[in-house]
């Protein structure tokens, strides 16, 4: 360091707790600087400190930006700030980061941390990280942290989030880097070279990548089936007795679209599994890809359960609410005000009293059952539980699920099955439409489960390969190619 550079240090450097001044400076390893006193710096900043470290800012106002800053750090220009540390965190928006081409002496061997994130994917033609580096070459840059916010770095430890990603060319400097982040509580994931910075930074843009398809599918679902049944119901007593009944929409209406919807979402759920079953048992072997439709779709099978579930628990909202609808409260009395003027005397019938208790009875089991495994897909639950809980839960729990919620169904149906005036204008009622899936499910994991079918699948995902003797081991297609 240069005398000039050591006064100026002296003038522009700010410490924030008078206290402190009295605390010799940690050594520099001990020591990290953070260019940039905004959102992202100060939270860091504030979890460095509480990790133990030294912290420097570097800022262009140091004076003004003091009162700002967490307890304990200093804040310097950057040229000075550059100079007490080895690793160096930029929390400074790319496009001012031409700031730092006059500071490429001090930054010289430096580790920068690249924190940068954009407001769009591809809004410049290199990955900042790379941006970062032609600026300063003699650096080496280490995209990383990006994936945190100001706000889960401020919220300390106890966040969940607990993982960085990092990448760069030097393993020294991203060694140093999983150093500060491992001390801060992180477990940091090397993900290889620079190259891959731009795959980080668009990581923080995505939006519910996963839950993209299960939510069109069932937006898609419930659109259908309430214009469906809007026209077998509203319309058509509408058009064939004269008889407007579109208050049903809000409640009656929207209370079989939930339990077809969540009916359908449940079968896609458990469908993907069963066809990879019968594909792994028709191919012989399980060291096959998966076509890539089916892969995407088991992947999202987690996200299409959870959104059945919120249909399911959408449903039983509906249904509580019955008893206290005007419609139906008005229906009622008027029922027991006629039967009591015209002295009718009503029987009671036990069969229709065991059909109501019993679909009544497996919608409240397959519901109870829906919710016990919306517990376990939580990453906490699922953290506590060996992997044969868990896949006894979503597999074998999962299916019983399927089971008594069709069953409900049927029972829902009951002897309308039959019944010519069940089929307005030729066309089946919704709830017979969304019994298919379920119960090609459940056949297909019937015959899955019958001793032969599940002695050779057995066989296959421990490792058997269908006439892998006679087979040259070439033919077979590698998992990774
Ligand atoms: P910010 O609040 O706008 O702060 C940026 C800081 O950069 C300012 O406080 C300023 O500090 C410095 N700066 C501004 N203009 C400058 C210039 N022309 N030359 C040099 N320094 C300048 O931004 P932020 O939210 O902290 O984000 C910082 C970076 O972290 C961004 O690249 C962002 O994409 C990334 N990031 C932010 C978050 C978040 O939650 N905020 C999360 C992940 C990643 P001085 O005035 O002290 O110089």
């Amino acid at each position: 360091m240069t005398g000039q550079e050591r006064s100026e240090e002296k003038s522009e450097c700010v410490s924030l707790s008078p206290m402190m001044e009295a605390v010799p400076a940690p050594p520099e390893s001990e020591r990290v600087c953070v260019f940039g006193t905004g959102d992202l710096g100060r939270s860091l900043g504030l979890r460095l400190l509480q990790a133990g470290y030294g912290v420097v800012f570097g800022s262009r106002r140091p004076h003004s930006r003091s009162s700002l800053l967490p307890h304990g750090a200093q804040v310097l220009g950057h040229a000075a700030a550059a100079q007490s540390a080895h690793l160096i965190f930029i929390a400074v928006q790319r496009e001012h980061y031409d700031f730092l081409v006059p500071l490429a002496n001090q930054l010289k061997g430096k580790v920068l941390v690249d924190l940068s994130n954009n407001l769009r994917k591809n809004q410049y033609p290199e990955a900042n990280a790379e941006y970062l580096q032609s600026l300063v070459p003699g650096a080496e840059v280490v995209k990383g942290f990006n994936t945190l916010s100001a706000w889960s770095l401020q919220n300390g430890p106890s966040d969940a989030n607990r993982q960085v990603y990092i990448c760069g060319e030097s393993v020294e400097a991203k060694q140093a880097v999983i150093a500060v982040a491992t001390k801060l509580g992180f477990s940091a994931l090397d993900q290889g070279f620079l190259s891959v910075a731009r795959e980080l930074e668009d990581f923080p843009l995505q939006l519910f990548p996963q839950w993209r398809l299960p939510l069109r599918i069932s937006i898609g679902l419930s659109a259908a089936f309430f214009f469906y049944l809007l026209i077998r119901y509203v319309i058509y007593a509408y058009v064939t007795q004269g008889e407007d009944i579109s208050f049903r929409i809000m409640v009656s209406l929207a209370n079989q679209v939930c339990p077809i919807v969540s009916l359908i979402m449940l079968s896609l759920c458990y469908l993907p599994g069963v066809l990879a079953s019968f594909l792994q048992l028709y191919r012989g072997t399980k060291y096959r890809r998966f076509p890539n439709w089916l892969d995407r779709w088991m992947l999202c099978r987690k996200q299409l359960g959870l959104l059945s579930l919120g249909f399911a628990f959408l449903h039983v909202l509906y249904t509580l609410i019955i008893p206290i609808r005007y419609s139906v409260m008005f229906w009622v009395t008027e029922h027991t005000v006629s039967v009591i003027r015209e002295n009718r005397t009503t029987m009671f019938d036990t069969t229709t009293a065991w059909h109501d208790d019993s679909y009544l009875s497996l919608g409240i089991l397959g519901f109870g059952l829906y919710v016990l495994l919306g517990i376990t897909s939580l990453p906490s639950v699922i953290n506590a539980l060996s992997w044969r809980e868990f896949s006894f839960v979503q597999s074998k729990l999962g299916h019983l699920t399927l089971l008594f919620c069709t069953a409900h169904t049927y029972l829902y149906g009951w002897n309308r099955f039959l019944s010519s005036s069940t089929y307005k204008w030729y066309t089946p009622p919704g709830y017979m439409l969304c019994l298919v899936l379920p119960s090609v499910v459940l056949l297909l994991k019937l015959l899955l489960i019958t001793p032969c079918v599940d002695r050779t699948i057995t066989r296959i995902r421990q490792g058997w390969e269908r006439g892998a003797d006679q087979r040259n081991p070439k033919d077979s297609q590698p998992l990774i190619p």
